[in-house]
């Protein structure tokens, strides 16, 4: 009995609601969609555009925290004939699967394409560690079978549908749960796997499959409207306010703007709280903010209100190293200068860096001037190189490193000529000017001190 209930606590949750990763977009709602004139004779003309319209508002009805709203645009004449459900941007419904597109065995499919238009990141619900990425819907067609006989709602409730007969309003409930983004409760795999074992699961209008002459999954359960709340419930993201730069040199002011969907900001009682990710915290709903520590930071808000649709709620929104704040670039930790060098053969010396990286992106250009008598004898855009001077001699060197907080140029001199000069170092004064009117930037000679 223990190891039963061990059991029970501990089995990953992988089969509750899933999406498909594509949802519409609000700012396209409604959401327009058509029928083909290919009809089926199980049903009668207006019935079946009318059963369709049930459904796909079936997801607003039962789940009426989600914002959704799609709107029946009319009938696509002879647009079968061309052919199948294709990503035309229109987004059409066959009934007796005109194309013969469906496998023999599938009772309806849904044919979903995504934009490129990056919608969202969710953590996944089920496992913390995985992040799961969502893009906008750009077409989304549904093909119902010519092997199977639909029944209404009505015929389904008087007990007239039989045999391998199916209530057109689940199957088309279940499918428009496609075309909105929701994937299978339980796949087929899950259930065979024994991994599917939780009743809200199975009677899921997502679960992968249904009874005969069923209206069961006409209305969603909890684990429907859970899923679909998740895609279209209140929904809150942010970005910077227009003209403001989120990467820079310390101190680094960045302004944010709030962007909510499906919340009621008038309500009065909407919680927002910001994690600048730095420590610090607001609730203002645009804050500004100043970073002056170096780093990068994830940016974070928890929305939190009550609504008369969704009750209370709450919604996280993150975006993972969202502000970059900079210095100027420096050299690392234990090192004096910016670089150093070793004789490698002839007159070729191996460069070394010795900037900080600790903060990713803070250095993103470098270049290495090599001067003789104040005269650029070649430039090098690499951040180690190997640099062969050619001939003996003394030769000023620059490292230019830049990034989003600013610019540092480092020089030295070097005596090419004999494995016995390859580690001295001299500050170099020569190019003082020309590495500053090279780069165009005015930037300071920091000198190297000797470690
Ligand atoms: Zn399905």
């Amino acid at each position: 009995m223990n190891a039963l209930i061990f059991l029970a606590l501990t089995a990953p949750q992988a089969h509750a609601w899933q999406h498909t990763g594509m949802l519409w977009n609000r700012d396209v709602f409604p959401v327009p969609w058509y029928m083909s004139d290919h009809e089926t004779k199980d049903l009668s003309s207006d019935y079946q555009v009318d059963v369709l319209d049930t459904s796909i508002n079936a997801w607003e009805r039962d789940a009426p925290c989600s914002e959704l709203s799609a709107e029946y645009m009319g009938v696509r004449k002879g647009h079968w004939k061309s052919g199948s459900s294709s990503s035309d941007l229109l987004n059409t419904m066959y009934y007796d699967d005109p194309a013969g597109q469906n496998a023999d065995e599938a009772i309806g499919v849904t044919y979903s394409m995504p934009s490129s238009d990056f919608a969202f990141e969710m953590r996944d619900p089920y496992d913390p560690t995985v992040t799961n990425f969502y893009y906008y819907t750009s077409d989304s067609d549904i093909v119902f079978s010519a092997n199977y006989t639909f029944y209404t709602t009505d015929d389904v409730d008087q007990g007239l549908c039989q045999g391998n007969g199916y209530s057109i309003e689940a199957i088309a409930t279940h499918e428009f749960g496609h075309f909105w983004g929701m994937d299978h409760s339980c796949g087929q795999d899950d259930v065979e796997a024994g991994d599917c074992n939780d009743p809200d699961w199975i009677s899921a209008t997502m679960f992968w499959t249904g009874p005969n002459c069923s209206n069961e999954a006409n209305s969603l359960n909890s684990d429907d409207i859970q899923g679909i709340t998740a895609l279209y419930g209140p929904f809150a993201t942010f970005d910077v306010a227009k003209g403001v730069d989120k990467f820079g040199g310390v101190p680094l002011e960045v302004c944010f703007q709030l962007e909510t969907k499906g919340v009621d900001e008038a309500g009065g009682d909407l919680v927002i709280e910001w994690n600048f990710g730095d420590g610090t915290s607001s609730s203002d709903s645009d804050p500004c903010h100043t970073y002056t520590e170096k780093g990068q930071y994830t940016v974070s808000i928890t929305v939190t209100g009550t609504s008369d649709s969704c009750g209370e709620y709450s919604y996280d929104y993150r975006k993972p190293a969202f502000v970059l704040a900079c210095e100027a670039p420096q050299p690392a930790v234990d090192f004096d200068g910016m670089f150093s060098y070793e004789w490698v053969e002839g007159n070729t010396y191996q460069m070394l860096n010795q900037a900080d990286l600790t903060v990713y992106g803070c250095v993103d250009q470098v270049q290495w001037d090599v001067f003789k008598d104040n005269v650029l004898q070649q430039s090098v855009n690499a951040w180690a190189p190997k640099i062969d001077f050619g001939a003996p001699g003394k030769y000023d060197i620059v490292l230019n490193l830049g990034g989003p907080g600013g610019v540092t140029a480092e020089g030295l001199t070097l005596t090419v000529g004999g494995e016995g000069t390859g580690c001295s170092a001299a500050p170099a004064s020569a190019s003082v000017g020309l590495f500053g009117l090279l780069l165009g930037l005015g930037a300071a000679l920091r000198r190297r001190r000797k470690a």
